[in-house]
């Protein structure tokens, strides 16, 4: 299976509550490679940028004020299958829906407050870490 890229948000319900190493640790035993990672404060436009394909849904609002409530940790994972396998250990949005085993079920607060962000196709994962990272910054 080909090594590919996916990109990741440790969102601000996490950092808040000092996750950040936890959640890590979880992405790296799921067999993910951290080759970037920052730690930002999103601005509104940011946020409203890179949430722009719900800009229609009636939580957009809150997702926007929720992602910029606090400092958020993105990163770049790389690994086989990299986004599917993120998805996997991510776990279901809804944290009561969410699998044993996963970051979401061990860790989210809602279905909004969910700890972490995962791109969900390799096109979007593209895109989406071109919106925060400068190749340079990404040391496989
Ligand atoms: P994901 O790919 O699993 O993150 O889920 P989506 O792409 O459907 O939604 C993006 C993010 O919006 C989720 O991770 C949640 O933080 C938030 N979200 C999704 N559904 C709801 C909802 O019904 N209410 C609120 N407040 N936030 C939601």
């Amino acid at each position: 299976m080909a090594v590919t890229r996916t990109f990741s948000i440790i969102k601000p319900d996490a950092t808040r509550r000092n996750l950040t190493g936890a959640v890590t640790a979880m992405l790296e035993e799921a067999g993910l490679r951290v080759v970037a990672s920052k730690r930002i404060h999103m601005t509104r436009e940011q946020a409203e940028g890179f949430y722009a394909v719900h800009k229609e849904r009636p939580f957009f609002g809150e997702l926007v004020a929720f992602m910029i409530s606090g400092p958020v940790v993105v990163q770049v994972l790389e690994g086989e299958d990299a986004v599917k396998r993120n998805r996997d250990v991510m776990g279901a949005t809804n944290p009561g829906d969410a699998a044993e085993g996963t970051i979401r079920k061990s860790f989210a607060e809602s279905i909004e407050a969910n700890s972490v962000h995962g791109s969900d196709s390799d096109e979007n994962a593209g895109i989406e870490i071109g919106f925060f990272f400068k190749p340079e910054e990404i040391v496989g």
